[in-house]
């Protein structure tokens, strides 16, 4: 892993400063909008702390932002816009949970979209809550087996089978099974002037 926790550390300290910045948000009022402590917020700002995605996602949404902006720098392209990327070489645990994520191509404005590579560990199981509105999901099978928690019932996936869901309301993703799985997970945003900025929460 090129990616070592100090640097996602230094990077999504560097962003959250960054956004708070942008929005002139104290800690407290940052606090308030994403849910999220200010004690906790004021040691991510630090780099003292590697945490959840869950906690990640609240700080995302709270922000009104892409996930993957507070994973990655946007990778470089060539002269001619190619961008390559490999999963194995940026696949970090955060917070050491059951989950292993690879933001192969992180969030930008102008394709409105982020691509993941996501695997669950055996006996893994997380709910996610609402993001922002229009915020779209799908889940594409890779390897193994996996359950897609939407419209309050889990529905079973296999390699090869995918969904896509409204993200804006309750979702989770569990692995039942005793081998990883690995997914695609390509979270799709609406355009600014579409989606309502009043955030899920
Ligand atoms: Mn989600």
């Amino acid at each position: 892993m090129s990616n070592t926790i100090q640097e996602s550390n230094e990077h999504l300290a560097a962003v959250l400063r960054a956004k708070r910045h942008e929005y002139g948000w104290s800690l407290d009022k940052a606090a308030l909008e994403t849910g999220v402590s200010k004690a906790m917020l004021g040691q991510i700002e630090r780099g003292e702390s590697s945490p959840t995605v869950a906690t990640l996602w609240k700080i995302a949404t709270g922000f009104h932002s892409s996930l993957s902006s507070f994973l990655e720098p946007i990778p470089v392209a060539t002269t001619s816009g190619v961008v390559y990327r490999s999963s194995g070489a940026i696949r970090s645990q955060p917070a050491s949970e059951g989950m292993l994520v690879a933001p192969l191509f992180p969030y930008e404005p102008r394709f409105g979209f982020e691509l993941f590579e996501l695997t669950l560990l055996p006996g893994y199981e997380r709910y996610s809550e609402a993001h922002e509105a229009g915020v779209t999901e799908h889940v594409i099978v890779l390897r193994g087996n996996m359950e897609v928690l939407v419209d309050g019932e889990w529905m079973k996936l296999a390699e090869g089978q995918a969904v896509r869901f409204s993200a804006d309301r309750a979702h989770g993703y569990r692995n039942t099974s005793e081998r990883p799985a690995v997914f695609h997970n390509l979270i799709h945003y609406a355009p600014p002037d579409v989606a309502p900025t009043s955030g899920a929460g």
